[in-house]
């Protein structure tokens, strides 16, 4: 039992002292039943972990292809699932990575730990090209640099309450979805109706956080200008904040459609926004992305006092994360330079050529079918009422083709199919040649 308890307390003139605490128990001589933690005194779970939904998604659908090509030995199964870069990293940025290994092996040029939110070096080639280029102007210390986008959405909840409630978009890539119910907060779902083009709708009810997804992982759908603004409104009246994934923002061909959130008025006060370069640049099996929080953006404490939101990510980020490594960085920033940006839009091209063909096969096969235009995402709707495990089956058994189902990205998710555009042209035009002769 713990009885004596000291603090560390600080003056206003700055001088610590220590406060002796001494609590005083009844303690019987089984011990006191009020201190432990459960029956037996055991190291205890955080319970949340157990309302989570088995996450069973893409290891299901490799145990399902595991036991197609068992049966069917030599069978050409070709995979539009997962949704992983297939086109190797650019010219440029293995260039770079070359550059900084040969750094690393010299005394004179070698680092150690990284800058825990990330090199001025890359934080600049971001500022100049991502946001200066398009009129928003952010300071290096509004950059944060991490190993890809997920960790990052992941841990962002840990500044906010466990009390605030959250909004997702229902279907959603499921991170957003799981770190929230680990930390036990209540979620709300947004509807994202196909007649409004699946875009999230604004609730009733008043949610503190909201995550939107722009260009949407699964459905392939954007937010348009006015959708945002409509959003950036609802925070500001309920003084909420937007995390705002812009995982797939190089994907975005209509040049109406805003790249940032910052391209709306008033989003600095209310938004954070994440980026990688996963899917920009192939960085997948590389890891970096960074997180942009505006220094305008606050959050309130129980008395009601605002606490700036890049203040408190810092101190996360110097805590529980020692930097991104400084060979991934400098093959981050060779993404920006001239022979990069060439490079890398080349790659996209291909991909993005990719989705054309997916939506022209499917569309002539008789498919109703969605994004693929700002997105690497198709979402196609099922055929004769099937359900998306259904027709997951029917594609692998008579096309030998690996979609994902789309009741794995949420319940209304159900009745929809998602294929990717990262994969190879050959295959692709294979697997729309396999699909037309299904229907
Ligand atoms: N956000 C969305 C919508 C994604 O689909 C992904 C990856 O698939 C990520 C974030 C995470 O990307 P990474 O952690 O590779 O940067």
């Amino acid at each position: 039992m713990n009885f004596i308890n000291t603090k560390v307390q600080r003056t206003q003139s700055g001088v610590y002292f220590c406060v002796l605490r001494v609590f005083v128990f009844t303690v019987s001589p089984f011990g006191n039943i009020a201190d432990k933690k459960n029956l037996y005194n055991m190291i205890t779970v955080n319970e949340n972990f157990k309302l989570l939904n088995e996450s069973y998604l893409f290891s299901e659908i490799a145990r399902k292809v595991n036991a197609y090509k068992t049966q069917n030995p030599g069978a050409d199964v070709i995979s539009l699932g997962i949704g992983d870069v297939t086109e190797p990293l650019s010219e440029s940025v293995i260039q770079a990575m070359h550059t900084a290994v040969d750094e690393m092996a010299d005394r004179n040029t070698f680092r150690g730990y990284a800058p825990e939110c990330g090199y001025d070096f890359l934080k600049n080639a971001i500022l100049e090209n991502d946001y200066s280029a398009r009129g928003i102007n952010f300071s290096q210390d509004e950059i944060f640099i991490n190993d890809g986008a997920k960790s990052s959405l992941g841990h962002f909840g840990d500044i906010f309450s466990a009390e605030n409630i959250v909004a997702i978009s229902d279907p959603v890539y499921p991170v957003y979805v799981d770190t929230n119910v680990m930390e036990g907060r209540k979620i709300i779902y947004l509807t994202c109706p196909p007649e409004k083009g699946f875009a999230p709708q604004i609730p009733d009810e008043k949610a503190d956080v909201i995550y939107l997804c722009s260009p949407n992982n699964p459905t392939g759908s954007v937010l348009n200008r006015e959708q945002l603004t409509a959003w950036v409104k609802y925070a500001q009246k309920n003084r909420s904040v937007i995390l705002f994934d812009s995982a797939y923002e190089a994907y975005i061909s209509d040049p109406a459609i805003p790249h940032s959130i910052y391209e709306i008025d008033g989003a600095k006060e209310v938004a954070v926004e994440f980026r990688s370069f996963s899917k920009t640049a192939g960085f997948t099996g590389v890891r970096c992305g960074y997180t942009v929080v505006p220094k305008e953006l606050q959050a309130y404490d129980k008395t009601g006092s605002s606490i700036s939101l890049n203040a408190l990510w810092r101190r996360h980020q110097s805590t529980k994360f020692n930097g991104t490594a400084y060979i991934i960085q400098r093959a981050a920033e060779a993404v920006y330079s001239t022979e990069g940006k060439r490079q890398t839009q080349a790659t996209i091209a291909n991909y993005m050529n990719n989705a054309k063909t997916i939506l022209a096969g499917l569309k002539s096969a008789g498919f109703k079918a969605h994004g693929g235009v700002n997105a690497p995402y198709i979402w196609l709707e099922t055929p004769d009422g099937m359900t998306s495990w259904e027709f997951f089956d029917k594609l692998l058994n008579e096309c030998q083709i690996v979609g994902t189902p789309g009741v794995g990205f949420g319940p209304s998710g159900e009745g929809y199919f998602r294929l990717t555009a990262f994969a190879k042209a050959e295959n692709v035009a294979k697997a729309m040649d396999r699909i037309g002769k299904l229907m």
